[in-house]
């Protein structure tokens, strides 16, 4: 049983019911044309906000507690992934902890709590960035994060821009208050109009972050230039939600283990008119820092750790799955099959050493903290999306019809459960009803619903991969390369002396 002391160090972790309940908070969501009067009663909703309850029930577990929460003696005991790394093995820590959380779901949640929590790590390991931008404004973002992670909030980040004409700037578009703008400032902070995008998991979230995604802005867009943060309850906040790809909530994990539970949604933010008071204003009216945030604080690297660790439990899983269909019907032992499954099962390794040298090869920074080494995680980051489309062609190619001729788990037990059973049979004497389950898992990784969507998410979890890899093409570290190519520039100009 916990002592008193341990009861008030773990007040800052929510349970799930703690977080459900906070749900219950009056929120404007559209879907379809309505407004969602309780998000925690509205079908497609049920089983994604279930799905982020147990993460949150995890951490009060006694097999992950351990794991997935800090203590800190000052601060008392936290969700790790808000914990700012001082030595190796924090950082390791964290980066077992986001494996764990992956997991929980099969690495489908990208925008969980903790996904959000590792960014606001990253967000408060910077915060002496923003003074420069106004007096007092460290302290302030400081307080927000701090605010944050006591209280165990989920947040959710909308960060680019509609894309209406992407030809033209923000204050070019034809309706000024398009994208997200100042529209007044007052004593006590500001009120601003406009939209921003894409909001995954809004209407399951406590608070929203807005801050510019990328190299944006341009001369004139001043006023869109916004980095702030509000509750998704705020006066004048609506949330446009996209069509759910999954409006039934009793769909059978047997039949669809993926697409049952982790809808996470995604929303269009619409500020119509919305106060900020200044105490959460970071910074506004600023081309210089909105272009460099993404570049020159630390948000990035934190949330990449744990997005790199996502995609690599999720892609292990895949290459599993591909592996176990072609093993079911034995096609695995035909030599053009197993080099497919050879040849994805090598970009997985590839994925884990990106992992292994991200961790174990960081960068201490001068004020202590310990950082996953930044080019082992771009590159991830940039490889991740095509290594998983491959796999996911892998899938299918070597599924072939099996993908798609599938019974439900109710054929097993309906008047012609004999039939299934023996005419789905796989190879070995495999049931039939275990050959359909593996069969329908590796086609929820593939086309059922949410796996276009996984897909599609996986390709921009890291925001535009122009700006990363124009990026990249000017920070990553080539010093080998480079002198052995300076070497041979040399030697052929003393050839010609
Ligand atoms: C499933 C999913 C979930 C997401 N979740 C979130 C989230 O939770 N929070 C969040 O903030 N964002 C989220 N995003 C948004 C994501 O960060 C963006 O999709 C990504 O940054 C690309 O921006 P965009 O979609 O606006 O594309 P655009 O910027 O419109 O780009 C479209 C195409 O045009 C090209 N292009 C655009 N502008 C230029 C230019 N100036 N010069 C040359 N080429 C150009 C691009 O290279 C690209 O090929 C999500 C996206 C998806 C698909």
């Amino acid at each position: 049983m916990a002592n008193d002391e341990d009861e008030v160090l773990t007040a800052m972790i929510r349970t799930g019911e703690q977080y459900r309940e906070a749900l219950l908070q009056e929120r404007e969501v559209f879907v379809g044309g309505e407004r969602v009067a309780d998000v925690t009663k509205y079908a497609p909703f049920r089983r994604p906000i279930e799905s982020f309850v147990a993460q949150y029930d995890a951490k009060h577990s006694a097999e992950l507690h351990d794991v997935l929460t800090w203590t800190d003696p000052d601060a008392g005991t936290f969700d790790i992934s808000f914990l700012i790394p001082k030595s190796h093995d924090e950082l390791r820590a964290k980066g077992a902890a986001f494996a764990e959380f992956a997991k929980l779901s099969y690495g489908c949640l990208g925008r969980g709590p903790e996904s959000m929590a590792a960014l606001m790590a990253g967000l408060e390991e910077s915060c002496e960035w923003f003074e420069q931008w106004g007096e007092g404004n460290h302290q302030k973002v400081l307080d927000y994060c701090h605010y944050v992670r006591d209280n165990d909030l989920f947040v959710t980040h909308a960060l680019g821009n509609p894309q209406s004409d992407r030809s033209k700037q923000s204050h070019q578009q034809d309706n000024p208050y398009l994208h997200l703008k100042l529209k007044e400032e007052r004593d006590d902070g500001i009120v601003i109009r406009g939209a921003k995008q894409l909001a995954t998991a809004a209407p399951f979230a406590d608070e929203v972050i807005v801050f510019p995604n990328g190299r944006t802005f341009g001369p004139g867009d001043e006023e869109y230039c916004l980095c702030f943060a509000v509750p998704t309850t705020a006066s004048g906040l609506k949330m446009m939600c996209r069509e759910p790809l999954v409006m039934d909530d009793c769909l059978k994990i047997y039949d669809h283990p993926f697409s049952s539970r982790y809808e996470e949604i995604d929303a269009l933010l619409v500020f119509d008119d919305v106060f900020v008071p200044w105490d959460r204003v970071f910074f506004h009216n600023n081309l210089f820092a909105a272009n460099n945030m993404r570049f020159m604080t630390s948000v990035a690297a934190f949330s990449g750790h744990l997005s790199t660790r996502r995609a690599a439990i999720r892609s292990s899983l895949t290459v599993a799955a591909a592996m176990e269909l072609c093993k079911s019907v034995k096609t695995a032992d035909f030599p053009n099959v197993g080099e497919l499954l050879g040849r994805i099962a090598a970009l997985q390794k590839a994925l884990e050493a990106l992992v292994f040298r991200a961790e174990e090869d960081p960068r201490v920074a001068e004020n202590g903290t310990y950082f996953v080494n930044p080019d082992a995680l771009t590159a991830s980051g940039l490889l991740y999306p095509d290594f998983y489309t491959t796999m996911l062609e892998t899938i299918k190619r070597t599924g072939a019809a099996g993908l798609m001729l599938t019974p439900t788990q109710a054929d097993f037990s309906g008047e012609a459960a004999e039939f299934a059973e023996t005419y789905f049979a796989g190879a070995d004497g495999m049931r039939g009803s275990d050959r359909v389950q593996i069969a329908k898992l590796a086609w929820d990784l593939v086309g059922g619903p949410i796996a276009q969507r996984m897909n599609h998410y996986e390709r921009f979890y890291i925001g535009e991969p122009m700006f990363v890899g124009n990026f990249f093409s000017k920070s990553v570290e080539l010093n080998e390369g480079r002198e052995l190519f300076e070497r041979v520039i040399k030697e052929g100009k003393e050839s010609q002396e």
